[in-house]
């Protein structure tokens, strides 16, 4: 089981339709959790940006071993080192992070693409939960598992697993 956890404001009617077709993909239940508060210590005003590890460390891991945490945010987020991130997984704690946020083409300036936001989304879920099963990167670049660097590497990604990533999960899971 995988529960989806909305963290600060995140509309609603978009996590109600991320459920499915998530649970589609990665074959597991999904189930939506009570929307949490955003941390008071994740805000950084010098960057007008949100710490990702502050926001990763206020969700709970599930009681069970087989079950993931996913926590759905809209604000930037950034990590140590990096001007941003597109998610965040904490492997031992099964839990994992994504931000809305730099998914939408109205961030870049341009024209709102509905369709390709919900595919980044669920690509960058299902991405960030791949690391929560034990994945690393993958080299293949139509791999979901690929390393993001930039908005094209995720669009040219699929949202499923490369065989041989596939064949990793079913030994893990
Ligand atoms: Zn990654
Ligand atoms: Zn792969």
């Amino acid at each position: 089981m995988i529960a989806l956890i909305p963290i600060g404001h995140v509309d609603e009617e978009f996590i109600n339709a991320l459920r499915p077709s998530l649970e589609k993909v990665i074959g597991k239940r999904v189930r939506i959790a009570q929307r949490i508060a955003l941390p008071w210590d994740s805000w950084n005003p010098d960057r007008g940006q949100h710490l990702s590890p502050s926001i990763l460390a206020i969700l709970a891991p599930l009681p069970y071993s087989g079950d993931r945490v996913l926590g759905v945010t809209d604000v930037d987020i950034y990590t140590t080192g990096l001007n941003f991130i597109f998610g965040e997984a904490d492997y031992v704690g099964g839990k994992a992070l994504i931000s809305l946020q730099r998914l939408r083409q109205e961030f870049y300036g341009l024209p709102s693409d509905e369709k390709l936001f919900q595919r980044r989304v669920l690509k960058e879920a299902v991405h960030e939960l791949g690391h929560t099963y034990g994945l690393g990167h993958c080299s293949d670049p139509t791999c979901v598992m690929y390393f993001s660097n930039s908005l094209s590497d995720t669009d040219f990604k699929e949202w499923e697993l490369c065989p041989f990533c596939q064949e990793n999960v079913n030994r893990i899971v």
